[in-house]
């Protein structure tokens, strides 16, 4: 409806990826480096393993887990087609390991559910989000839990949740690995925006302290928006087992599912980030980008959050996405107005706005604004 829309003010906050100020979705220069390079250097294009470019796997880890766990024995980790291939993955390891419930906030991304159902979980939602105050009800989250039996698992957002843009306080990222231990509840944390928040470390750093003090967990790992590498399909499983000795046959158990899943993932994506992570150059620029990236998006959220009292919290929230307090009534009638294009949710993506077009664009959801 954007695309076919002729108003020349007309503004798409409603796909999901990241834009930049002219409102495209580049391929990042380290990238096409190393793609440039892989095509010059590449010899073989023969099949690798089920686990995939495993190079990749291990130097991601650096990034997302920190050194001291990539060394960590307990954990195991698989390229996975995206962070989607990831989530799917670690539904089916799950559900073979005798899971039932997994237990997702409301709202969350809307292919959690789905994923989690295909695999023979079955999903329950927890309260999360105060809608009203545009912030983590995190008393309401730890109430809802308590009906969690042990085993069950609890989706978390690593950092950048979307579609709300919070994240967990260090504190709050602490009371849950309390809960989780004395409820032997099983953290499955979905990373699909480090780096996209605060900063790599920043954005990671909550979800490294739960996996330093809790004995099983599995992170899901995106490569989609912090390498703009989306359509590669990109990711990463890995899964920290309670002894170094139970991660031996997890990691088989993972090997023989995703050859039944998808054989092998792309190489690609996963081999263009390898060579980016391996080379000292190239890393340093892939990281000044995702700086810029990141800087440029929370400029439009310090914009648009003093733009109006109800959007302050945008100004504090994190990553691509925030949820407008409006309903989906404002949202047809801002479509039909004002040619600006959102999900009924009301979701929207902070990088299809310009710091020129905040204006315009609060003056036109004020009236629709609490
Ligand atoms: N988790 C979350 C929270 C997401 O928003 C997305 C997609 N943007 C994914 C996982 C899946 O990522 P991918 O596109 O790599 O499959």
């Amino acid at each position: 409806m954007h695309r076919a829309d002729p108003r020349p003010h007309k503004i798409d906050v409603g796909v999901g990826v990241y834009r930049d100020e002219t409102g495209e979705t580049p391929v990042m220069r380290a990238v096409k480096a190393a793609e440039t390079r892989l095509l010059a250097e590449q010899r073989t294009k023969s099949y690798l393993g089920a686990e995939g470019d495993q190079g990749f796997t291990d130097r991601l880890a650096d990034v997302a887990l920190g050194q001291p766990l990539a060394t960590d024995t307990r954990i195991t980790g698989v390229q996975t087609p995206g962070g989607t291939g990831a989530l799917r993955l670690a539904a089916e390891l799950l559900a073979r390991a005798g899971a039932t419930f997994v237990w997702v906030g409301a709202p969350t991304w809307p292919n959690h559910g789905p994923i989690f159902r295909e695999a023979g979980l079955v999903v329950r939602t927890h309260a999360y989000f105060d809608t009203a105050q545009s912030r983590i009800d995190f008393a309401a989250f730890v109430d809802s839990l308590a009906e969690a039996r042990f085993g069950d698992v609890v989706l978390l957002h690593g950092c950048c949740h979307n579609p709300t843009g919070t994240a967990f306080s260090p504190g709050e990222w602490d009371e849950l690995t309390q809960l989780f231990l004395a409820r032997g509840l099983i953290p499955l944390i979905d990373l699909a925006y480090q780096g996209l928040g605060l900063g790599l470390d920043e954005d990671a750093a909550g979800m490294r302290a739960m996996l330093a003090a809790v004995p099983e967990a599995l992170v899901a790992y995106s490569c989609d928006k912090n390498f703009a590498l989306y359509r590669e399909r990109v990711g990463a499983l890995w899964v920290q087992a309670a002894t170094p000795a139970a991660a031996v046959p997890i990691r088989e158990t993972l090997l023989v599912l995703a050859r039944s899943l998808w054989s092998m993932p792309p190489d690609h994506g996963a081999a263009t980030v390898r060579l980016i992570l391996d080379d000292p150059a190239l890393k340093a620029e892939w990281r000044a980008e995702l700086t810029s990236m990141c800087a440029r998006i929370n400029g439009l959220r310090s914009a648009l959050g003093a733009s109006h009292p109800a959007l302050a919290p945008i100004a504090d929230q994190q990553g691509l996405f925030a949820l407008l307090p409006i309903d989906e009534n404002a949202v047809s009638q801002l479509r039909e107005r004002h040619a600006i294009y959102m999900p009924a949710s009301g979701r929207i993506n902070i990088a299809g706005l310009q710091l020129e077009t905040i204006e315009s664009f609060a003056a036109a959801l004020s009236p629709y604004l609490p």
